[in-house]
């Protein structure tokens, strides 16, 4: 890995020189809330953030696109071109650059590639940001705390400078060209390791670490503390609209008012939904409120793990906050944690 150091005074002329070339995206103040949107001047960007409202996924999986048209009379699929911006996603999270890679994992790097995620993840540039957790934050245990890959730049914060750890050529350039990149001192290391330090020191300590989740998962696979879960569960779909992981979609065709033509697009679905799991026919594979929240929890802590070697959950707490009915992977982490302290009672 490379690694420069520019003044924080330069960061607007590194975004200045993106915006020459790219759509750039940031954290931008909308009410009391962040979130990602395109941005007209380094100005308008909030890089001291707390964790935004929604992911980054739309920038790479839209709520709804259409994937093919068709005429519905000669069965035949009509040319559907794609339009994707050059874009740099500028600011984002450690959390946040985890969850893409999660996304690359099913979408990119899998057997099946899928065009449309991949024509938007090749022309998008990611600049990383160190960041500051929030109380809701638990991706340290999850090792999502920070970003070994996945983007072009991350620069940390090591007081009045950032430490730029640079992976693209085409990054680079534009680092090169727009700032006065400098080698990184002894002094630069010390303090990146002091920030590292304050960072992983910031979490709230009252989320329960218990990395044996998914072992603890099959063996209470039945306790009722899934209906509990379950039973409160509104069905509204937040926590997945929210979640930079969650990348289930339904598929739907639709005809013009004559029968002629159609198109296909694709929307972004929800296992807590009740119609999720059903099928052709009327069944419905998770009928009950349980076997959905559930479902989305295993998938998370469980499943994912098992075939992808990671969490599906980051722990950005995105869901946390979203969520009316207070279920999140918190909820779970704590109810292992009581189940360790009866056992503990018990022997
Ligand atoms: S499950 Fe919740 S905490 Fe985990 S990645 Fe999704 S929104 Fe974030
Ligand atoms: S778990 Fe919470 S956010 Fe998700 S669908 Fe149920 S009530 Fe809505």
């Amino acid at each position: 890995m490379l690694y420069r150091v520019i003044d924080a005074a330069e960061l607007p002329l590194l975004v200045s020189a993106f915006m020459q070339q790219y759509e750039v995206v940031a954290p931008v103040k909308r009410g009391r809330s962040y979130v990602f949107d395109a941005i007209e001047h380094p100005e308008d960007m909030v890089l001291d953030y707390p964790t935004t409202s929604a992911s980054l996924k739309k920038y790479f999986l839209p709520p709804k696109e259409t994937l093919m048209r068709f005429n519905a009379q000669t069965n035949r699929v009509a040319e559907h071109t794609l339009e994707v911006p050059p874009r740099v996603i500028f600011g984002a999270h450690a959390c946040d650059i985890n969850a893409i890679n999660r996304l690359d994992q099913v979408f990119r790097d899998g057997t099946y590639n899928d065009p449309y995620y991949c024509a938007r993840r090749d022309a998008t540039l990611i600049v990383g940001i160190s960041c500051t957790p929030a109380d809701s934050c638990f991706c340290h245990l999850w090792d999502a705390d920070e970003a070994r890959f996945g983007y072009d730049l991350f620069l940390q914060d090591i007081g009045g400078r950032f430490l730029v750890s640079i992976s693209s050529v085409e990054a680079a350039n534009i680092l090169e060209s727009a700032c006065n990149p400098r080698e990184a001192t002894d002094q630069d290391r010390i303090d990146f390791r002091h920030a590292t330090r304050r960072r992983q020191a910031s979490f709230n300590p009252g989320i329960p670490d218990i990395q044996d989740v998914a072992m603890l998962m099959d063996a209470f696979h039945k306790d009722d503390f899934w209906e509990e879960l379950g039973s409160r569960c509104l069905s509204c779909s937040a926590c997945a609209a929210v979640c930079p992981t969650c990348f289930c979609f339904d598929l739907q065709d639709r005809l013009s008012p004559d029968g002629t033509q159609g198109e296909r697009y694709r929307v972004w679905d929800a296992c807590t939904s009740p119609q999720f799991a059903q099928v052709a026919g009327g069944h419905n594979f998770r009928p009950e409120g349980r076997e959905r929240v559930r479902h989305r929890m295993y998938h998370k802590l469980n499943g994912f793990l098992a075939n992808h070697d990671r969490m599906l959950c980051v722990g950005c707490g995105r869901c946390v906050k979203a969520c009316k009915a207070d279920i999140n992977p918190v909820k779970v982490l704590e109810f292992f944690k009581q189940k360790g302290a009866d056992d503990a009672s018990a022997a």
